[in-house]
């Protein structure tokens, strides 16, 4: 399970409310007896911060954001499960964690192939023996409008979007449920939430990214499994050179148009995103699902 993430009462004897955090037991001079204070308090970050006993399914793993999440994951403790495509990339990537020391394992797999998804899914719990967390990162882009996007093109952003998610999830829950709960994150975008040129078949997926995790939310708190979303405005992933390729922009000019969008200059990075991540899979978000966190610095404000 989950930790309970309880506060550890303790320490103190500065006789004021004590609002400092500390990862290991009280960050100032105190004699034992001061430590049953009563108003005084040390939270415990170890509760919050480590993952040591935790597994994380992470689609999209070998690229970009996904890859931060699982490094980040990794470094906190997690044994992670990347989830991508492209086996030779997956592989590398998941080298490199395990180089630092980390739990880490590729599954190649298109999450929109149902058949590939159960598998995996199966495999993960085989080899890690159960699946903590998901997120749900994998996706695809097609800048066109109406006029310009081909059906396939269409059928591919919204399979990998909102299949993707409605298949791994699928399988995941069952696991979750059967283990006693879990927390799932859907990588949304900025474009979950409003519209953008030349990008309206991801903007339908998005907006359903952000819907479906309300929906899913709502059938699977009772089952003790905490979904949200996450919704990053554009960070430097190969997504965004992939954009500027599509939109037929140069790339460096269309990184340099980042810094003036947005009230913190752009493009953000992947490990912006990743702590958010971290943050709706740990316990810091115990009563939180339903919700999205936008991570866009400021470019919706
Ligand atoms: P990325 O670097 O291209 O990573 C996406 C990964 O997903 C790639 O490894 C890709 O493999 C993989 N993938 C694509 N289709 C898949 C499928 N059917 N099954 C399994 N894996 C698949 O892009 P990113 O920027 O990190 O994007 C991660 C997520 O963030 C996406 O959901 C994206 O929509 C979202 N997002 C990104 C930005 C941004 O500005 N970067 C902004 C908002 C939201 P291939 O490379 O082989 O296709």
């Amino acid at each position: 399970m989950w930790p309970s993430g309880t506060l550890r009462k303790a320490c103190c004897n500065n006789g004021f409310f004590h609002h400092s955090i500390t990862i290991s037991g009280c960050p100032v001079a105190c004699d034992g007896a001061a430590h049953l204070k009563e108003n005084a308090h040390v939270v415990d970050l170890n509760l919050f911060l480590r993952m040591d006993d935790k597994t994380v399914l992470v689609t999209g793993g070998a690229s970009g954001i996904g890859y931060a999440v699982a490094q980040f994951l990794s470094a906190v403790g997690a044994a992670v499960a990347l989830v991508d495509l492209d086996e030779e990339r997956g592989k590398i990537k998941t080298a490199a964690i395990r180089s630092r020391g980390g739990r880490a394992r590729f599954y190649p797999c298109d999450v929109s192939d149902a058949i590939r998804v159960e598998e995996t899914v199966n495999a993960v719990v085989r080899d890690f023996q159960r699946i903590d967390g998901l997120v749900n990162c994998a996706g695809v882009i097609m800048r066109a409008d109406v006029l310009g996007l081909e059906e396939k093109d269409w059928d591919r952003t919204i399979d990998v979007a909102l299949k993707g998610v409605f298949l791994v999830s699928k399988y995941v829950i069952g696991q979750m449920k059967a283990a006693g709960g879990g927390k799932i994150v859907n990588i949304g975008s900025g474009w979950s939430l409003k519209g953008g040129q030349k990008a309206f078949s991801y903007c339908a997926a998005k907006a359903g990214v952000l819907n479906m995790t309300r929906a899913m939310a709502i059938d699977h708190g009772k089952d003790n499994i905490a979904i949200n979303c996450v919704c990053p405005g554009d960070i430097d992933t190969p997504l965004l050179e992939i954009q500027s390729r599509q939109l037929g922009i140069d790339t460096d000019e269309f990184y340099g148009s980042q810094n003036d969008v947005r009230p913190l200059k752009g493009p953000g990075r992947p490990e912006d995103v990743a702590h958010a991540v971290f943050f709706y899979l740990s316990d810091l978000s115990r009563w939180i699902t339903g919700s999205s966190l936008v991570v866009d610095g400021g470019g919706l404000a």
